[in-house]
């Protein structure tokens, strides 16, 4: 197969390993930078350029870039899946699930247990709403591995929170912060309709958010089956095929907090000691 890995880096290490493996399977794999791709839409044709020089349409589309790429990657995703070439993951379930109100809109639609999450315009609205909560977890619409989640333990805290990004123009949610997850989540990697990994992960001292970007670190666990059928659920509604699921373990069962479409590879091949880039070629081989 003609394969186009679309990352803004070929060096980070999730993209090498999927390059690897899909070239020692006899993949004629190409890593694109997407805001590189340039493309043309007309009636009849659709055309893809890098730096003026027509490209030859790939086979399959495999996108790794992240929400960095903003919504021009999104566009060049369309454009492709528009073009007929089948894009993993699709350009839809990116767009839900990289959306942190949209997604738990979905979640909660459909009775997942999620954190309880609120939105207002106006601070003094969001105030208001804060007082019924002592702390409060603010998070951006869009962000990941940590970036733009943070955690106000009083009023005065979330206030100036607001404040902050009132100031900043920028919409964010503020959920309540789940504190019996004493800085703990878990991560299940999931290829097709097969959970593939499972680790757990701890927040770092000092910190509530356990992404490894952040300084977590990561052990093996197993899930219970109740936790697999909801992790297997919450990817299907998001109409992913490659997903990483996140969730904290309550008292009152699994909570979810978010379905990621880029997962990263090399936290959880270490952890697992499991080949992911081996499930994801054995799937993209078996479309
Ligand atoms: P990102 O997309 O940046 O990973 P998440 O929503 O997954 O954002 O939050 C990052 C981390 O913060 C989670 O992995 C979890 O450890 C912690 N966290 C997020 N939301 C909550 C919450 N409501 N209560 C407690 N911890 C949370
Ligand atoms: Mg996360």
């Amino acid at each position: 197969m003609k394969v186009w890995v679309l990352s803004s880096d070929s060096e980070i290490s999730s993209t090498k390993k999927l390059i690897v493996e899909g070239e020692n399977r006899g993949h004629e794999v190409l890593v694109l930078n997407p805001l590189e791709i340039q493309f043309q839409i007309s009636k009849t044709n659709f055309s893809f350029y890098l730096k003026s020089k027509k490209l030859k349409l790939p086979d399959l589309v495999l996108p790794r870039f992240g929400w960095k790429t903003g919504e021009y990657g999104l566009l060049l995703l369309k454009a492709l899946e528009n073009a007929g070439i089948r894009v993993v993951n699709s350009s839809h379930s990116i767009e839900i699930s990289t959306h942190k109100m949209n997604s738990l809109f979905l979640l909660a639609h459909h009775r997942i247990p999620i954190p309880t999450t609120k939105m207002a315009y106006s601070e003094m609205d969001t105030a208001h709403h804060l007082l019924k909560y002592d702390a409060q977890v603010f998070k951006l619409l869009h962000g990941s591995q940590g970036f733009g989640v943070t955690l106000s333990k009083s009023l005065p805290q979330a206030k100036a929170q607001v404040d902050l990004l009132r100031s900043v123009r920028t919409l964010s949610l503020s959920q309540e912060f789940i504190a019996e997850a004493k800085g703990e989540d878990v991560r299940v990697f999931i290829v097709g309709k097969k959970i593939t990994a499972v680790m757990k992960r701890k927040a770092p001292h000092g910190d509530f958010r356990s992404n490894l970007h952040q300084g977590g670190t990561s052990h093996i666990t197993k899930l219970t089956p109740s936790e697999a059928k909801l992790a297997l659920q919450v990817s299907a509604l998001m109409g992913l095929e490659i997903s990483g699921i996140d969730f904290i373990r309550c008292k009152k069962g699994p909570v979810i907090l978010e379905a990621n479409p880029f997962p990263g590879l090399e936290g959880i091949e270490k952890t697992c000691k499991i080949n992911v880039s081996k499930a994801i070629w054995d799937h993209l081989e078996g479309l």
